[in-house]
């Protein structure tokens, strides 16, 4: 078999900007080798037997040399395997995507290019700045440039590139701008032509510093742009007043740590970005199943003879469990025939939702406490509750039952433990300052983030902390710690919701 190879254009960082072609080919592929433009979250779509092999690419040190990289793809290849050569952005926009061609050319390996979405146009796009504009631009023209201007010579012809083309995009290092600009000026381009340069274009962490010709350069070195960045020049430049649209959301270059589990945290995190925000996610609860196997034994023979006139559920992962010691018990649904079934808050009923069982009751507020008022115009004297939940919950529902006279079978199905893998490098992060804003979605998060901690909460008292609910708020509190925001609704939304009205202050 012949192996093959895709120069897969991987886009310019956000990682929505992939083709659909590229993102097949990644999901394939055998061996993938990438740069350090490419986003590496698309490498999460490779098999996970897919050979990783990092091509380098630092602006001062390449892992692997242009001619290495081109004898990689064809050695890989002749191995008869199916090979993704990620690049940043556009492959063959100073990707050097058409040496790699060339060579995969002269060695008889068959290959396809997927074009990407280049930084060229897509930073200026997410930094609100079309490159062409009806009557302000009708030519726009992609540059690079060497920190020594010398090596350009023979390539750019500055004189006619200065006021021969509307819209000039620069790729290449902030280095060279200050000379770049010079010759645009010494050519004959206005000094107060507008010009903007982006920082990491597409990505939450994007930076834009607007100026002119003639303060560019040192309207840049003021902000300390590093690459990768493009530069900006020309009329439509002024656009960006008008147009931002992605680095103005509400929480724009703020990181915001996500503390739920990990398979709960892509909800929160989805949120987040939609405003703009880049989610830092640290799983600090790891959902393990444990109980009585003779209480839950028993709970499901009372259940089978519809015992319960009201079945408590107090989270999405209690009604999980349950349903599933339910299943292996071969019940259904129809356990819960007769019984009156009561849900915390919407996520839980959602959840219930899903399992074709609606919530009878679910309170104004989302808290042990919103629970028993809204159970208060009842008659529970002498019914059985049962209360799927977790370990360790406070007790607030199982008395408040008890004073109404109920009988409480409280089922303990889980522990909200620290998770086995702590996740050092994201620790490292907090600790490091590199976190805007922790939140928060219970107390066993609170409690658990701290001992992940070592107990040190100096790295959390200097972040914007955001709670779901009073509860919460309360654990952040005993944790010495002070919340700057509790949600209003206690929900995934109602946390994202309050957090932006908070930075709207
Ligand atoms: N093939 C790539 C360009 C590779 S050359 C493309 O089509 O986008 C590397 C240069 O691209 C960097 O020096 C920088 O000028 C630019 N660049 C790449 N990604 C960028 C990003 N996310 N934001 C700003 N500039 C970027």
């Amino acid at each position: 078999m012949s192996g093959f190879v895709s120069l897969v254009g991987g886009g310019p960082g956000d990682p929505e900007l992939i083709t659909v072609g590229g993102l097949a080919r990644i999901a394939e592929a055998d061996v993938i080798v990438y740069d350090r433009l490419a986003n590496p979250a698309l490498l999460a779509h490779a098999r996970g037997d897919a050979e990783r092999i990092y091509a380098g690419k630092l602006p001062d040190r390449h892992t692997l040399s242009q001619d290495e990289i081109n004898a990689l793809l064809v050695a890989k290849a002749r191995e008869g395997k199916r090979v993704v050569r990620l690049k940043g952005g556009d492959p063959f926009v100073f990707g050097r995507g058409g040496e790699e061609a060339e060579a995969l050319a002269a060695a008889d390996v068959p290959f396809e290019v997927l074009p990407g979405v280049t930084s060229a146009i897509a930073a200026p796009a997410y930094a609100g700045i079309p490159v062409t504009h009806r009557a302000i631009a009708s030519s726009f023209a992609v540059i690079t440039a060497h920190e020594h201007p010398a090596k350009d010579e023979t390539s750019i012809d500055w004189a006619k590139l200065a006021t021969g083309v509307d819209t000039l995009v620069f790729l290449m290092g902030v280095g060279p701008l200050a000379e770049v600009v010079r010759r645009l000026i010494d050519n004959g381009r206005a000094p107060d032509t507008p010009a903007a340069v982006i920082e990491w274009g597409t990505l939450p962490r994007q930076r834009v510093v607007p100026g002119t010709l003639a303060t560019i350069a040192e309207e840049v070195a003021r902000a300390e742009i590093g690459p990768p960045a493009v530069t900006v020049v020309g009329e439509v430049a002024r656009l960006r007043e008008r147009l931002s649209w992605y680095d103005n959301r509400p929480l724009s270059g703020k990181r915001v740590l996500v503390t739920r589990t990990r398979q709960q945290a892509s909800e929160l995190s989805g949120a987040l970005a939609a405003h703009g925000a880049e989610p830092v996610e640290l799983p600090t609860i790891e959902i393990t199943p444990c109980g009585d196997e003779r209480e839950i034994a028993r709970a499901i023979d009372l259940a089978r003879c519809h015992a319960y006139g009201l079945v408590v559920f107090t989270s999405a992962n209690g009604v999980q469990l349950f349903v599933r010691h339910l299943s292996n018990a071969g019940l259904d649904a129809r356990a819960f025939a007769g019984a009156e079934i009561a849900a915390i808050g919407p996520g839980t009923a959602e959840s219930l939702a899903r399992h074709g069982l609606r919530a009878d009751i679910v309170p104004q507020r989302y808290v042990a406490e919103g629970l028993l008022e809204a159970l208060d115009g009842r008659n529970l004297r002498g019914q059985r509750v049962l209360l799927p939940r977790a370990a360790g919950a406070r007790d607030v529902l199982v008395d408040g039952l008890a004073q109404r006279c109920a009988t409480v079978d409280e089922l303990k199905l889980y522990v909200a433990a620290v998770p086995s893998d702590r996740n050092h490098e994201t620790l490292r992060r907090l600790r490091e300052g590199e976190i805007d804003i922790v939140t928060f979605a219970s107390s066993s998060s609170v409690r658990n983030l701290v001992e992940m901690l070592d107990g040190d909460t100096a790295p959390l008292a200097r972040t914007f902390i955001a709670a779901i609910g009073p509860v919460t708020a309360q654990a952040v509190r005993d944790a010495g710690l002070e919340p700057a925001v509790v949600a209003g609704e206690h929900t995934i939304e109602g946390l994202v919701a309050a957090l932006v009205a908070a930075q709207k202050e």
